[in-house]
C-alpha cells in the first residue's frame, strides 16, 4: 500500500530503456534482462572470452555474464555504473549473474573473490569501484569473501584505444602488485566489468598468481567479441 502511494509520486525507471519499473524490479526491467544478449560461457567451456586468454594465462573459467556491443543496452548500462553514479546496478548484475553461474557450478568452485582495483584517486573521485560492486553481488548469493584490497593498482593508465597488442601490455605488465598473502593457495575469481583485450585481467592474473594464488578464474559484467 504504502509502496504503491511511493511509486505514483515517486516512479522509478529502468536504467536500460528508461519505461517505469514494476514494484518487484530493481534497476533493469525484466523486458532488458531477458533481451540483453548473454554469452552462455559457463555452459560452454571453450567460449570468446575464454580464447582471450589461451596461451597468455593460466587459468580455470572464463565467464562474462553479457555480450558487448557498441550502442547496444549494455554499453548503456555499463554507461550508467561507470559514469552516472549507479553502483547499485552493478551490484544488482551480480546477484543476478550468481543465480545463474549457480545452475552450471555446484559447488562454487571459488575460494575468494578479488575486483579489478582502480587507482584511489580515481576510486575516490567516482567514489566506488564498479568491479567491487559487482563482487559483492556475486559474493552475496555465494557467501565467498570479496578482498578488494588484495591488489592495488600503482599507476595511473592512459587511454589504451590507439595502442598495439605489445604496447597495451607494457602499459599495464606491471601497474598491479600483490598486498598481502590472502591469495596463497586459493582459487581466485578475478571480477571486472567489462574485458575487451583482456590486457587488464592478464596483468592483474600474472601479480596474483605470481603472490601464490593456486588456481585463477575470471568473470566479468560483459565482454567484447
Ligand atoms: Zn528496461
Amino acid at each position: 500500500m504504502i509502496d504503491d502511494f511511493v511509486s505514483l509520486f515517486f516512479p522509478r525507471y529502468c536504467l536500460g530503456c528508461s519505461g517505469s519499473l514494476a514494484k518487484d524490479e530493481q534497476q533493469v526491467c525484466i523486458h532488458c534482462l531477458t533481451n540483453i544478449p548473454k554469452t552462455k560461457s559457463h555452459e560452454e567451456e571453450t567460449n570468446f572470452v575464454a580464447q582471450k586468454f589461451y596461451g597468455k594465462i593460466k587459468f580455470d573459467h572464463a565467464l562474462a555474464f553479457f555480450t558487448f556491443q557498441q550502442e547496444g543496452i549494455v554499453q548503456k548500462l555499463l554507461h550508467q555504473i561507470k559514469y552516472n553514479n549507479q553502483p547499485q546496478l552493478a551490484f544488482e548484475l551480480g546477484e543476478r549473474y550468481a543465480i545463474e553461474l549457480s545452475k552450471r557450478f555446484e559447488p562454487i568452485p571459488f575460494d575468494l573473490i578479488i575486483p579489478v582495483p582502480l587507482h584511489f584517486k580515481k576510486r575516490k573521485i567516482r567514489g566506488y569501484n564498479q568491479s567491487e560492486m559487482f563482487a559483492d553481488g556475486l559474493a552475496s548469493r555465494w557467501n565467498i569473501p570479496v578482498k578488494a584490497m588484495a591488489l592495488e593498482r600503482k599507476i595511473f593508465t592512459t587511454t589504451q584505444t590507439s595502442k598495439t597488442r605489445i604496447e597495451r601490455w607494457k602499459n599495464v605488465e606491471s601497474i598491479f602488485t600483490i598486498k598481502d598473502d590472502s591469495v596463497l593457495d586459493q582459487h581466485i575469481l578475478l571480477v571486472d566489468d567489462v574485458i575487451t583485450t583482456g590486457s587488464t585481467i592478464e596483468a592483474c592474473a600474472a601479480a596474483l598468481l605470481e603472490g601464490g594464488a593456486k588456481t585463477l578464474s575470471v568473470a566479468a559484467i560483459a565482454a567484447a567479441k
